[in-house]
């Protein structure tokens, strides 16, 4: 099927095409640089450029893609978790689209399609940056998915600005179990207030992800939060939080760092802080994943986010992975933060499970929990 998706959560507008798992378009605008000065997304402004953005956005991708709206087979837009005002722009053009076209329209979960963009096959000449410097595999779409076949024992590690979660996947589509989450900040969301704490700007996580190429992650060694044997327990008697993640501490240890170096008069070491934030976060992130997967009998396991397009996590990720019989699938980095292509992706696996639509009456949900994949009619 021919699926246009339209994602407008947070600050990104996109509009994306898919056929089946193959990528024909997606085309993005951002408003992250009129949010820049604030140090982090402002909802009203991201709201308005939605409505400046939107419809040059959407005649790009449809002419780029060589398609019409009256091609499409139906229309998918991101029902939440996001920003309620930003939310209600693409949930409202888009239910004017499917009204207008008469095409059928699937209000879907934001989340499950940062990971639903890895069933995409990696086309359009687009080569997965991680599968050439030989870390894990390439998205799960290339060549091994027939369509809306999945494997079985399929896992998902979300680790994204606002969310960072282990998920069981049993269908994409209708049953997506939740393993482990984090108890307080988001991956994402450390990345941009330890770059705020080290004067780095925002967006955080590439520019940690960037200065940290140049740092020594072993010279300080920050916490690892909810590793004590009292969260872990054991595997027979398992703690309370051990497939859980808490980035709060470890936020507080770096600015802690950063005082003790002001204090001293010394010049705050910001390249080797940065390595040393940056392995915490991705050996902890990585190891409680492979030992939630091992434990829950998954041997493939999606990657998706915005934070998935960090270099370090992809790395030892792939390392720990591959050396525990586990399958690391994952997507080129321009569909790791928020674009309409992932929404597309979910939306077309949605029509090929016959999965019913949403109908136009649904109302976007700013907390959709994970476990819904899409709004049911
Ligand atoms: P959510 O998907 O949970 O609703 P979001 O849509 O705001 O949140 P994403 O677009 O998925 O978040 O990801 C944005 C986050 O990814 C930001 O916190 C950003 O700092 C982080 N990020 C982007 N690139 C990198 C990178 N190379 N390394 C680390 N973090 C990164
Ligand atoms: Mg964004
Ligand atoms: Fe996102």
């Amino acid at each position: 099927p021919l699926v246009l998706g339209i994602e407008s959560s947070c600050d990104e507008t996109g509009v994306g095409i898919v056929r089946g798992t193959t990528l024909l378009t997606n085309t993005v605008s951002s408003s992250m640089d009129e949010h820049v000065r604030f140090g982090g997304v402002i909802p009203e402004i991201a709201s308005r450029a939605h409505l400046d953005a939107f419809v040059p956005t959407l005649q790009e991708s449809l002419q780029a893609a060589g398609v019409t709206l009256e091609d499409i087979d139906a229309i998918a837009v991101t029902s939440g978790p996001g920003l309620a005002g930003a939310l209600m722009v693409g949930v409202c053009a888009a239910k004017a689209l499917a009204v207008a076209t008469g095409k059928p329209l699937y209000a879907i979960n934001h989340l499950v399609a940062h990971v639903g963009v890895g069933l995409l096959e990696a086309s359009n000449g687009k080569s997965d940056a991680a599968a050439a410097a030989g870390v894990g595999a390439g998205p799960l779409g290339a060549g091994t998915l027939a369509a809306g076949t999945l494997p079985e024992n399929l896992g998902a590690l979300l680790v994204s600005g606002g969310h960072t979660e282990i998920l069981r996947i049993r269908s994409i589509t209708d049953d997506v179990e939740l393993l482990g989450s984090t108890i307080d900040d988001a991956a994402g969301e450390a990345y941009d207030k330890v770059a705020r704490i080290l004067g780095l700007g925002y967006p955080g996580g590439p520019a940690i992800d960037k200065v940290a190429r140049q740092g020594n992650p072993k010279s300080i060694r920050f916490p690892r939060g909810l590793t004590q044997p009292k969260y872990m327990g054991t595997a027979e008697e398992k703690g309370p939080h051990r497939y859980d993640w808490s980035f709060s501490g470890l936020k507080t240890a770096v600015a802690r760092c950063v005082e003790q170096f002001e204090a001293r008069g010394e010049e705050v070491p910001v390249a080797d802080i940065a390595a040393a934030f940056q392995e915490a976060v991705v050996d902890v992130i990585s190891s409680k994943a492979v030992l939630a997967c091992k434990e829950h009998g998954i041997t493939n396991v999606l990657l998706g986010g915005g934070v998935a397009a960090n270099s370090r996590l992809r790395e030892l990720t792939g390392q720990r992975c591959t050396s525990a019989g586990i399958t690391l699938h994952v997507p080129p980095l321009d569909l790791c933060t928020d674009n309409g292509a992932m929404v597309a992706a979910l939306g077309a696996q949605l029509v090929m499970a016959g999965i019913a639509p949403s109908g136009v009456e649904f109302a976007p949900d700013s907390s959709m929990p994970v476990t819904t994949v899409s709004v049911p009619a």
